[in-house]
């Protein structure tokens, strides 16, 4: 394993590290055998999030067994005022069972006004800096997947880091990473592998470690089978073979598939576009039918609700056929 500076924050990380989506999906006893691997492969940072249902409890379980010393640990939350964010991070404590938390961020700041909130008065940002004067966290970040609509918290100099979306297919945060490391802000790549998209693990991470511009990768993992096949890509070398694998893939992907950047949003009959593409990705393409059945079942508007007005196309900076998309979709998910 490889280990990088985090920017200035001094936490020195390994550059595969632990993405904590994917624990959602697997048990208690799972998620610490997987947390155990990470452990031996030499990753020592870990990424989570309040939103990532009961990810923060089976951290929690982990650290009853283990040393938190070893890691970094790092969450976030969705709350844009400072009572919210302070309920939060006291939640995030709780639940990893830690008494400090190395990296605490604003989950997806997705709009002019969020930023507006979080950084006022009263905001988000304001808790964050009073429980860093308390010890309760070490470091504040910034989390979102629209580099303009974060902008604004970059030049702020009020972050430490920045989390956004990048990969081998998705790169346009690039002059956003570029402008937050000139700032010395540590770069964090979030859905290094575009969601699960991106199957040629090896050569996808190969990409974003030697593109100079990002601190850490965090790929979520949900085997331990696949925390060694990411491990074992710092160390090992990509072939020829896969790197024209993972070119065939982005060129298969490239016009039918949603990066989840939200920018169609909102849908005037309250769709979630993203959540429906992504389960029925999952559902299609990975083989976890079951998993993405569930999910896209609590959906409480459907693919099938969509009155094909075609606004969300004319937003979608990818010009996917999201109307057709859509038929498609419940087609094979509400048959
Ligand atoms: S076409 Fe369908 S999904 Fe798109 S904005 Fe209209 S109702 Fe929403
Ligand atoms: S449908 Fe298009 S705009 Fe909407 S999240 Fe997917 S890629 Fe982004």
């Amino acid at each position: 394993m490889r280990y990088a500076e985090l920017g200035k924050t001094g936490i020195n990380a390994s550059v595969i590290s632990f993405g904590g989506i994917p624990i959602q999906r697997v048990s208690s006893e799972e998620a610490v055998e997987i947390l155990f691997a990470c452990k031996d492969g030499g990753i020592n940072f870990i990424d989570t999030a309040r939103l990532y249902t009961d990810s923060e409890e089976k951290i929690g379980q982990y650290f009853k067994s283990h040393s938190r010393e070893d890691w970094y640990v790092a969450s976030k939350s969705p709350a844009r005022d400072r009572d919210g964010m302070l309920k939060d991070l006291a939640k995030s404590i709780e639940s990893m069972a830690c008494d400090y938390i190395d990296l605490y961020q604003l989950h997806n700041v997705s709009s002019p006004q969020d930023m507006e909130r979080v950084l006022g008065p009263g905001g988000a940002l304001e808790a964050l800096e009073e429980a860093k004067k308390q010890g309760l966290i070490r470091h504040i970040g910034l989390t979102g997947h629209k580099p303009e609509i974060l902008d604004p918290g970059v030049s702020s100099g009020r972050f430490e880091t920045l989390q956004v979306p990048f990969n081998a297919m998705e790169k346009q945060a690039l002059p956003l990473l570029k402008k937050a490391r000139q700032k010395g802000m540590g770069t964090i790549a979030m859905k290094p592998l575009a969601g699960g998209a991106l199957t040629v693990a090896a050569a996808a991470l190969d990409y974003i470690l030697n593109s100079n511009w990002v601190d850490v990768a965090i790929p979520g993992m949900q085997s331990v089978a696949e925390v060694q096949e990411n491990c074992s890509v710092v160390d090992g070398k990509v072939t020829d073979k896969e790197r024209q694998q993972l070119e065939k893939l982005i060129a298969g992907l490239g016009t039918h598939f949603c990066r989840r950047c939200e920018y169609c949003q909102p849908c005037p009959k309250g769709l979630n576009i993203p959540a429906i593409f992504l389960f029925e990705g999952y559902y299609s393409r990975y083989n976890l039918k079951e998993w993405a059945m569930e999910r896209y079942s609590g959906l409480p508007i459907k693919a099938s609700d969509c009155s094909q007005c075609g606004v969300c196309e004319s937003r979608c900076p990818y010009e996917l056929p999201i109307r057709q998309m859509l038929k498609d979709t419940a087609a094979i998910m509400e048959k």
